[in-house]
């Protein structure tokens, strides 16, 4: 298989005599000093991942203007400090020395990374950016009215707005073939819009029949039990044993609690988890925790040598979202994993999970039907609702869909896709906090990740076709093992495709998400 030879973190020479670590003994002072600047950039953007985790775990209601200005200005110096003209005269007198690298090298691949976000934030007009962040505060409050409204409407002139600087923005990016390209480059490098295209059409033709041919058993898998009485402490316990049997190393990392579930990365060594627990249902808070876990775990997996660098980050956010989907999904919803941790879940539960067993509790779990709503979402039907929310965006940006015919396109590519239809638009089109504050271009990261996940999990059973039966057991260090092998441990060296490559020895496909999926509900619903 395609992988690069292991290297020493820090430094150490290939057979060529090239130096291959993160700072090579020949390193002109220039090297030293972008380090440096780097780690300065680094540090501003922990202390503004850590003012956001604070705001949503601790900070009470009184801090919140105060809390926007001390994160603008934490934004502010680090854009200005990684942008300065000095930085770009680091990286001219580095192209020399760069050449005589070893491409595979870390010192390379730092560089190229770095030289990559130079280019692209250099491109980005300051003007601009001002003016998109009151846009997007404005976005923000007119789609909080537009959802107690439950009107469109009142939402539709700040989301032209947001558009239109949207468009300003990609123009000024620059993008190879189409203005998409510039806003999915912020957060899958390399890739293009026709690439998702392409691989969105052929796992729509094969989601939507399958889709439909669920909706019509909806008796073969019943939940019923997993609503009721689940109180919070006991819930809570089992969302930390979940996260230890995956390897979360709460050394190194830590769970607490907030409203919308997210992982706050300040370092390898400090990786902050948050779950939400309801009362009144086994599982949401279950698999969140399963899912943030599996985005801790990939950050833990970095190169401790690459700490404070670009380097110790995801090859992108589909790559980061198929380590979480990975754990929340592929795992944590096997026949396996339930097989090992019933017993467990039952312990807590006697009285709930009475008659139950490991089998009734895995069928539960993986209950699929069409809703309206994305984040609560089965894995069979959540590629659809990104799909719908892409083809939306694309149509937006180039103007094809005016503003105030999306609610209908919502609307006629929810049922066209999913059978069902929303009542009004806040289970529509104002579901989605992304477009209040102008986030076009993120939503296919969702879907792109699944398929990364299915990929990267074909290579790691043919690899070790022994991990099902380990996971059965209980022993789940085996496929945490092969991760970081495999991925975590080149953090950002490739861009997200070339990773998929060398990994997996195949092009990015949406085939090994679809063959799991059809194996796997084929057998729920009996098609
Ligand atoms: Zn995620």
């Amino acid at each position: 298989m395609p992988e690069t030879p292991v290297q020493d973190a820090t430094s150490g020479v290939t057979a060529t005599g090239r130096a291959t670590g993160l700072v090579p003994p020949d390193a002109p002072p220039a090297y030293h000093r972008l380090l440096e600047r780097l780690g300065q950039v680094s540090d501003l953007h922990a202390a503004t991942t850590l003012l956001n985790w604070d705001e949503e775990v601790n900070m009470p209601p009184g801090g919140a203007a105060a809390r926007a200005e001390q994160k603008a200005t934490l934004n502010r110096l680090a854009h200005e400090a990684f942008t300065a003209p000095e930085v770009g005269q680091w990286l001219d007198e580095l192209a020399g020395w760069e050449a005589q690298l070893d491409p595979e090298s870390d010192a390379a691949a730092l560089l190229r990374v770095t030289r990559r976000d130079y280019e692209r934030a250099r491109r980005v007009p300051p003007d601009l950016v001002a003016e998109l962040a009151r846009a997007s505060s404005q976005g923000y409050q007119a789609w909080v009215e537009a959802r107690s409204q439950q009107r469109f409407a009142v939402f539709a002139p700040a989301l032209a707005r947001l558009l239109e600087l949207r468009r300003q923005m990609a123009d000024a990016l620059g993008y190879p073939e189409e203005r998409y390209d510039a806003l999915l480059e912020g957060h899958e490098p390399g890739m293009r819009t026709r690439q998702v295209r392409e691989l969105f059409t052929r796992l729509k033709e094969g989601l939507v029949p399958l889709v439909q041919a669920i909706a019509e058993r909806q008796d073969r898998v019943r939940d019923d039990f997993l609503h009721g009485d689940y109180p919070d402490a006991a819930q809570w316990e089992l969302t930390l044993e979940a996260l230890e049997a995956i390897g979360f190393d709460f050394q190194r990392g830590r769970q607490d609690r907030s409203i919308h579930p997210f992982t706050a990365p300040l370092a390898t060594g400090d990786v902050r988890l948050t779950t939400r627990i309801n009362p009144r249902v086994f599982g949401p808070a279950f698999f969140s925790s399963l899912h943030e876990g599996g985005h801790g775990l990939y950050e833990q997996g970095f190169p401790a040598a690459w700490h404070r660098t670009p380097l110790a980050d995801g090859a992108s956010s589909a790559v980061h979202e198929s380590q979480s989907r990975l754990w929340e999904n592929v795992i944590g919803r096997s026949r396996e994993f339930w097989r090992f941790f019933f017993p467990r879940v039952q312990a807590r539960f006697p009285q709930q999970l009475a008659g139950v067993d490991a089998e009734a509790m895995y069928r539960a779990v993986n209950r699929s039907r069409p809703s309206l709503i994305r984040v609560d979402a089965d894995e069979v039907t959540y590629n659809l609702h990104i799909m719908l929310r892409f083809e939306l965006e694309l149509a937006l940006l180039s103007g094809d869909l005016p503003v105030d015919d999306l609610p209908g396109a919502w609307r006629e590519k929810t049922r066209a896709y999913l059978g069902i239809e929303p009542a009004h638009d806040v289970e529509g089109v104002l579901q989605d906090i992304h477009w209040s504050w102008g986030g076009f271009g993120y939503f296919p990261s969702y879907a792109l990740g699944n398929l990364i996940a299915l990929q990267l999990w074909e290579a790691a059973l043919r690899d070790e076709p022994g991990l099902p039966e380990e996971i059965a057991r209980g022993r789940l260090g085996g496929v945490l093992q092969w991760m970081r092998q495999h991925v975590h441990r080149h953090g950002a060296r490739y861009e997200p495709l070339e990773l998929v490559r060398r990994v997996t020895g195949a092009e990015l496909s949406e085939q090994p998400f679809l063959r799991y999926i059809r194996r796997k509900y084929g057998e729920l619903y009996g098609l």
